[in-house]
């Protein structure tokens, strides 16, 4: 089973980007990726959230390190009801 996440990350400067998670487990073989689109990995977060504390993503139009208080909360709360879908 293959499950794609995706967290949209706002930036105050109007930039948007995401960070794509990808898990595949078939009860024998698990592995994660987690990628970042319109995003830079030079940000310094270094918090409780381990998706950004691992990704450190930054904004790759002003540079500002991103949190994840900048998470869009309403793609997020979408991403609950629709992401989840299994891809095949
Ligand atoms: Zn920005």
């Amino acid at each position: 089973m293959k499950v794609r996440f995706i967290t949209y990350v706002n930036c105050p400067c109007g930039h948007r980007g995401s960070i794509v998670e990808s898990i595949y487990d078939d009860g024998q073989s698990h592995w994660y990726l987690a990628t970042l689109r319109g995003l830079s990995h030079t940000g310094h977060y270094d918090g409780a959230n381990s998706l950004f504390a691992e990704n450190t993503p930054a904004c790759t139009a002003c540079g500002l390190s991103l949190t994840p208080e900048n998470v869009d909360s309403s793609e997020f709360m979408s991403r609950q009801a629709h992401d989840h879908a299994e891809i095949k």
